[in-house]
C-alpha cells in the first residue's frame, strides 16, 4: 500500500513536471544557440520577468520564456517552435492589457526584453530599433542628434507591440502613426529565414506589417525615419467638473479646425478614483511652441493646475507617464465615435452611473477609470498615404471629417475586485455603443493597440486590407505557424 502511494504521488509529480515544462523547453533550452536564454518557471529570473508585465491579466506562467538577443537567437527559436508544434505567445515591452494579449499558459512566450538596443544613423536619419525597446530609452538615445522619433506618449510602453499594432504619437498630426514611419522592417519569418521588407523589397509584407501586429514573423528590428528637433510643448490641465461642456466644446473646435500637419495635438480625460471624479486635457505641440493659436479655446478656460512647459521629448515624455504602476489589473477598451458633442456627452452621462455600479458591487475596491477622447483627423491618415500607407483602413472613416476615438481604460487593484468590476466594464462599453448607435453617433472601427481581446480590430479595417494581410500571410508563412501556433494577439484570420 504505501508502495503504491509513494509511486502515485511520483506519477503526480512527473507529470506536474512534464506539464510545466514540455519538452519542447527542454529542446530549446538545450539548443547551442539559445543556451541561457530560455527561462523556466520556479526561478529567480522567469518570476522577475512575469513582474515585468504591465497588466496583472497579461502576465501568464508559461511552460518556460524564451528571451533572444540577437536575429540568430530568433531563428533559432522558430525553428524548434515550428518544428516541434509548439504554441507560442510574442511579448515585446509587455504594455497590452487583455489576458492572451501577449503571454501563454500553456506554451511558450518569446519575450524580446533583452533585445532593446537603439543605434542611429546621421546620414541617413534613421534610428534602428530592437522591439523590446521601451520608448523612453529611445527618445534618449537620439536625443543628442537633435531628431526624435514617432513614437508612444508615455515612456514605458515597448516599440515592439505599439509599432505593429499602428502607433499614435504626438506627431501623428504632422507624420501618421509610428508604423507610418518605418522604412524598412527586418522580420524573421515562420521558415526562420530573415527577410528585410521596405519600399522596393517584400514592399507587400512591409504594408502589411504597418499594423499586422503578430500575424507576419517575428520584427526583430524596427527602421524608423527620425523627426528632427526634439522640443515638445505639452503638459495636463486639470478644469473645474463645472466646466465639463466648455471643455468638450474648445475640443471640438480645436479637431474641426486641425490644420494640414500640424504639430499641435490635443486629448481630453474624463478620470474617477476614490478622490472623486475629474477631466482634464493633455495639450502639446511638437515644435516646442508655447499656447499656440489653435489652443487658444483651451487657454482661455479657467483651470484649477496646469504642468504646461517646454523641453526635450526625452525629458517631457516621462513627466507624462508619472507612475504606470505594475502588477494591477489594467484592462482597456475602445471604440470610435463622430466628433460630436453628442457622442461625448453621452459616454460623460454614461461615465457616473457605471462608476456607481462598480463601487456598490466592490465597495472597498481602490479602482479607477480613464476615459480618454482623441481625434482621428485627415491629416493623420493622409500621413500615412503618404508614407506607403498602413492596413488601418482609416481612409473611408476620416471620408466625411475628424473622427472621435474614444478609450476606456480601468484599472482594479486585486483579483477578486477586478472578478466583480470587469463584468460591469464590458456592460459600460455595451452601453456606449448602444447609445452611440441609437443617436447616429457611432462609427464602426476599433483600434488594435486600444482594444480589448474581444474586440476583433480586424473586423473594422476594412476587406481590401484584410485581404491583403491574408495574402501576405499566405505567402510568407505558408503553413500558418503566426495563425494557428501563436496564440496571443489578434489574429485576422
Ligand atoms: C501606459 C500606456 C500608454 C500607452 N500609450 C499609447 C500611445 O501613446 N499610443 C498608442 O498608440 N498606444 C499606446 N498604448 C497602447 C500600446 O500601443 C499597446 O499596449 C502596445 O501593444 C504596447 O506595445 P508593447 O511592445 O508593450 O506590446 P506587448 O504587449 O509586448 O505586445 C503586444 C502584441 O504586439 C505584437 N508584437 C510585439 N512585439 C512583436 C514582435 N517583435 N514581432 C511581432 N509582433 C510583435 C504581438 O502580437 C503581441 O502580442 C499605451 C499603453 C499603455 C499601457
Amino acid at each position: 500500500m504505501k508502495h503504491s502511494v509513494a509511486a502515485s504521488l511520483a506519477t503526480l509529480a512527473a507529470t506536474a513536471i512534464a506539464r510545466s515544462n514540455p519538452h519542447q523547453c527542454a529542446a530549446l533550452a538545450t539548443d547551442t544557440q539559445l543556451q541561457g536564454k530560455v527561462l523556466l518557471p520556479n526561478t529567480a529570473a522567469y518570476n522577475a520577468e512575469v513582474d515585468t508585465y504591465y497588466s496583472a491579466n497579461a502576465a501568464q506562467h508559461a511552460w518556460c520564456m524564451v528571451l533572444p538577443e540577437s536575429t540568430a537567437d530568433v531563428q533559432a527559436t522558430v525553428k524548434i517552435l515550428a518544428k516541434d508544434q509548439c504554441p507560442f505567445g510574442i511579448k515585446a515591452g509587455g504594455h497590452s492589457a487583455w489576458k492572451g494579449s501577449n503571454s501563454i499558459a500553456n506554451g511558450v512566450t518569446v519575450d524580446f526584453g533583452y533585445m532593446n538596443t537603439t543605434s542611429y544613423n546621421p546620414d541617413t536619419g534613421i534610428a534602428s530599433i530592437q522591439p523590446g525597446a521601451r520608448w523612453g530609452s529611445v527618445y534618449e538615445f537620439v536625443d543628442p542628434y537633435n531628431v526624435t522619433v514617432v513614437g508612444a506618449r508615455t515612456s514605458v510602453v515597448g516599440v515592439g507591440g505599439f509599432t505593429t499594432g499602428g502607433g499614435y504619437s504626438f506627431h501623428s498630426n504632422s507624420h501618421g502613426f509610428a508604423c507610418d514611419n518605418v522604412v524598412n522592417w527586418e522580420i524573421v519569418l515562420a521558415d526562420s529565414s530573415v527577410v528585410n521588407a521596405n519600399a522596393s523589397t517584400n514592399p507587400d509584407l512591409w504594408k502589411a506589417q504597418k499594423g499586422g501586429s503578430g500575424n507576419l514573423g517575428f520584427v526583430t528590428r524596427i527602421d524608423q525615419q527620425t523627426v528632427e528637433g526634439t522640443q515638445l510643448w505639452g503638459g495636463f490641465t486639470s478644469y473645474n467638473l463645472s466646466e465639463t461642456d466648455n471643455v468638450f466644446n474648445a475640443y471640438l473646435d480645436f479637431v474641426e479646425n486641425t490644420q494640414e500637419n500640424s504639430p499641435d495635438q490635443t486629448i481630453i480625460a474624463l478620470y474617477y478614483d476614490y478622490t472623486g471624479f475629474s477631466i482634464r486635457s493633455i495639450l502639446t505641440n511638437n515644435e516646442g511652441i508655447a499656447n499656440a493659436p489653435a489652443f487658444d479655446g483651451f487657454l482661455a478656460l479657467p483651470n484649477i493646475s496646469s504642468t504646461l512647459t517646454v523641453g526635450p521629448e526625452a525629458e517631457i515624455i516621462p513627466q507624462f507617464t508619472g507612475p504606470t504602476p505594475l502588477g494591477l489589473y489594467a484592462n482597456w477598451f475602445t471604440g470610435m465615435a463622430t466628433n460630436s458633442f453628442e457622442a461625448l456627452s453621452i459616454i460623460n452621462k454614461l461615465h457616473p452611473e457605471y462608476v456607481a455600479k462598480m463601487v456598490a458591487a466592490a465597495p472597498t475596491s481602490n479602482f479607477s477609470t480613464l476615459i480618454e477622447f482623441q481625434p482621428v483627423t485627415n491629416t493623420m491618415v493622409q500621413n500615412s498615404d503618404k508614407r506607403g500607407g498602413n492596413i488601418l483602413g482609416l481612409e473611408p472613416i476620416v471620408a466625411d471629417g475628424p473622427v472621435l476615438m474614444w478609450l476606456v481604460a480601468l484599472t482594479v487593484d486585486t483579483e477578486e475586485n477586478q472578478a466583480v468590476i470587469l463584468p460591469i466594464a464590458h456592460e459600460f462599453v455595451a452601453a456606449i455603443n448602444q447609445n452611440l448607435q441609437e443617436a447616429g453617433r457611432f462609427v464602426n472601427w476599433a483600434y488594435l493597440n486600444y482594444a480589448w481581446g474581444n474586440e476583433k480590430p480586424y473586423s473594422h479595417y476594412g476587406q481590401a486590407n484584410l485581404d491583403l494581410l491574408t495574402a501576405v500571410s499566405y505567402k510568407y508563412d505558408p503553413n500558418g505557424v503566426f495563425q494557428k501556433l501563436r496564440q496571443t494577439g489578434f489574429k485576422f484570420s
